[in-house]
């Protein structure tokens, strides 16, 4: 719509232009040539008449020119042989404007006033009008849509720069940031944009992955310590019974064997009861450190069951080698020497264990091996204390 309204302004524009220049050069023509015209018709010189016509008829604008005597005889025409092809435009822009014509006046002497010796008449050609307005018209045309290409071009190529393509540079990074670890997104540098919109809004990502990230940090953390025991610093109760459970059955999917052996310190009332709560922490900390020391951490779990009660699951051990994993612990709580006067076994502080084994084809539950380690516990405990126990041959 404002299109249109501006094509048209603009066309009305070089309308009334070519209109006023054509009015003005013919207004100046018959000027020129109005004193030697007045000679001609005051002489009755159809020779020089001839010449001053055929000067002007000469110019394309001119369709039809006579130079007349005082009379009203002609002294020369000229005229063009071609039909006028007028159109709706051409009347509707030059019909006004086609016919001109001026008296003849020739100044005789001093004394006397100038005289009307004759007249110029002409008329402009309307189609040559139309045609030299059309031309203009396309020209124009042609230059607008030139500029308003080169324009666009201009426009496209300052986006892509300026806009497009450091967008484009922020989500290519945003692709290649780790989900895990958004706050080490590779933060796109955009020169020039620092203090802009597009600054900001890198600005803004940025903290907002980085506060995303501090989130995800405390949410591990949070984790982690949901799953560790206070005190001696592995696993608790409840992570071992996720890690058991979802270990039970993967082993069950690949026919690999489990293991699990329950440990007990003996006589571990008596140690607190003559050598405080404080030392009793002390001596629960040490022995889950010496424990781990027989244990593979990538693929083995040692957890406090409970109290002075821990537990370990042995992935794809079979039962021999569990037995030795337990042997292992058991010397290394053994070889921490702590001292233990008041034990009705043994002079230091030692463990009890109950070892139970699942292979694969044959058929125990979860549960199960858990109790049967309990129950090899209990039977050590019966047998004396400080010694590894379990079944003949594996469950
Ligand atoms: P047994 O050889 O038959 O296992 O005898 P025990 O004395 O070790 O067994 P009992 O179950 O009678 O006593 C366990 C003791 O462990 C009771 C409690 O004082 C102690 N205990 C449990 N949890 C903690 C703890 O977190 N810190 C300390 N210092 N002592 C604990
Ligand atoms: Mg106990
Ligand atoms: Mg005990």
């Amino acid at each position: 719509m404002i299109g249109t309204i501006a094509g048209s302004a603009e066309l009305f524009s070089h309308a009334s232009n070519m209109r006023q220049e054509v009015q003005l050069r013919i207004a100046q023509q018959m000027a020129i040539v109005n004193g030697a015209a007045a000679e001609a018709a005051f002489q009755l010189n159809p020779v020089l008449a001839h010449q001053i016509a055929h000067g002007l008829f000469s110019d394309e604008v001119v369709a039809w020119v006579i130079i007349r005597d005082d009379f009203g005889r002609p002294l020369a025409e000229f005229n063009t042989a071609e039909q006028v092809n007028s159109t709706w435009l051409s009347q509707y822009l030059f019909s006004d404007m086609l016919h001109h014509q001026a008296a003849l006046e020739y100044f005789i002497g001093s004394d006397m006033p100038e005289a009307i010796v004759g007249e110029i008449e002409l008329f402009l050609a309307e189609d040559y009008l139309a045609q030299q307005f059309l031309a203009r018209i396309y020209s124009v045309v042609g230059v607008s849509v030139l500029e308003a290409f080169i324009l666009s071009l201009l426009v496209i190529a300052f986006f892509h720069v300026f806009i497009t393509r450091p967008l484009l540079k922020v989500h290519e990074a945003i692709t290649h940031t780790d989900p895990t670890r958004p706050g080490q997104w590779p933060k796109p540098s955009l020169r020039g944009h620092r203090h802009d919109e597009l600054g900001h809004l890198v600005d803004s990502l940025d903290h907002l992955l980085k506060a995303f990230q501090q989130g995800l940090e405390q949410r591990d953390q949070l984790h982690h310590l949901s799953t560790m025991d206070g005190l001696t610093g592995v696993a608790n109760r409840r992570h071992f019974d996720e890690f058991y459970q979802r270990h039970w059955e993967l082993a069950q999917q690949t026919q690999q064997p489990l293991s699990v052996i329950f440990i007990d310190i003996d006589n571990f009332k008596e140690f607190n009861d003559h050598y405080g709560h404080a030392m009793g922490d002390d001596a629960l900390r040490a022995v889950s450190n010496a424990l781990n020391q027989c244990l593979d951490p990538t693929r083995d779990l040692l957890a406090r069951y409970g109290g002075e009660e821990f537990v370990c699951v042995l992935l794809g051990k079979h039962h021999d080698n569990a037995v030795q994993v337990a042997n292992c612990l058991r010397e290394a709580v053994l070889s921490l020497a702590i001292p233990h006067a008041y034990s009705s076994t043994h002079a230091n502080l030692t463990v009890s264990m109950g070892v139970s084994s699942m292979s694969p084809g044959l058929p125990v539950s979860a549960d199960a091996l858990i109790q049967h380690a309990d129950q090899h516990l209990y039977h050590a405990k019966r047998l004396g204390r400080n010694r590894v126990e379990t079944c003949k041959r594996p469950a």
